[in-house]
């Protein structure tokens, strides 16, 4: 039997783990169901600097705290790997991998982004031997080694700092001249002796000794002309795309993919709302996932109560 709630949130990362508070406190029936840790990227992430009151923390200790809180008022924390939201009018159904199916009055996506893969030769193959998308779960790996880190946004930079503690040398692959982070994190990577930066280069192949990765080679973008860098780490951190495939058919992703939501968070689907980095916005950070999450929850809240 199916089983019902007031509000379902899909995805436990800070979206989710703030409209579980915000639907609970309100005294509404709440589950978050997550297929991972619950966290969202903040477990991967190393330093977190700008979530007001807290200098500075852990990005892990961070979701620790909020998973605590967004439990402790009687919100139930479900495993399930979503495959399918229906629409059903007044109901929604969730529907997971495993057969298992939720109602609710209301659904919040909180589903975030995944890391956008390179999709070069030798790239799928060496996940694990050396290609890694979590810096925060495997720099501890390449003490005195060598790594490459791709691309020149806020994830690249901040990851390739927090390397820095473990490598011997830290590249960082631009394919422009320019970085597209925050100029403080931009200022700190720049001052880092260990953090060597080149510039218009694509990465092309991955290079492995048949255990484990030896290198990669660059192309110049404007020459063409190759380049190898020997090293035992690559990072990509080349973007993200939204975890919304269990959503296509209800009309309410953008051409890339992100959920297109109203003022209050809510699609064109009553009822279906999204919060976080999964929805269509500016500015993706905790701080604006949160408040993404509390605006969907309390919204959600005078649509079931109908005040
Ligand atoms: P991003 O800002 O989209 O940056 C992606 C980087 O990868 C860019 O430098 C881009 O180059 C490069 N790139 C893309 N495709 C590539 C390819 N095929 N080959 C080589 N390089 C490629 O992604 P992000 O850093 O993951 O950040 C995502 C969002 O989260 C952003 O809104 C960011 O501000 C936010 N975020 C914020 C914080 C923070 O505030 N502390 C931390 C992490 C993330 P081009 O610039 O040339 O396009």
């Amino acid at each position: 039997m199916e089983r019902q709630y007031d509000l379902i949130i899909i995805g436990a990362g800070p979206a989710g783990m703030s409209a579980s508070i915000y639907g609970s406190r309100a005294g509404l029936k709440t589950a978050m169901l997550e297929m991972g840790a619950p966290g969202g990227k903040l477990i991967k992430t190393a330093e977190i600097s700008n979530w007001p009151g807290i200098k500075g923390t852990h990005g892990a200790q961070l979701a620790s705290d909020m998973f605590e809180h967004s439990t402790a008022f009687g919100s139930e924390y479900l495993y399930g790997n979503v495959i399918r939201v229906e629409n059903n009018g007044e109901w929604k159904s969730v529907i997971c991998d495993d057969g298992s199916s939720y109602q609710a009055k209301a659904v919040i996506v909180a589903t975030g982004t995944q890391e956008r893969m390179l999709n070069i030769e030798g790239e799928a193959e060496n996940i694990g031997r050396g290609v890694s998308y979590c810096a925060v779960c495997d720099g501890a790996f390449f003490k005195d080694q060598e790594v490459v880190v791709i691309g020149g946004g806020n994830s690249a930079l901040e990851e390739a700092n927090y390397l820095t503690q473990f490598a011997s040398k830290v590249h960082v692959v631009i394919r422009r001249d320019v970085f597209r982070a925050d100029q403080i994190i931009q200022d700190s990577v720049l001052k880092n002796e260990k953090i060597h930066v080149i510039r218009k280069h694509r990465p092309v192949r991955i290079l492995d000794d048949g255990q484990r990765v030896s290198g990669i080679v660059l192309s110049d973008v404007e020459t063409k002309e190759e380049m190898t860098i020997m090293c035992r780490g690559i990072f990509p951190y080349i973007g993200q795309d939204p975890a919304t495939s269990f959503l296509e058919g209800l009309h309410i992703l953008d051409e890339n993919g992100y959920m297109i939501v109203d003022e209050n968070c809510e699609t064109s689907c009553k009822g279906i709302y999204g919060a976080g980095d999964v929805i269509h916005k500016k500015l993706r950070q905790v701080v604006t996932a949160t408040s993404d999450g509390a605006i969907a929850a309390q919204h959600a809240f005078h649509q079931i109560k109908g005040v």
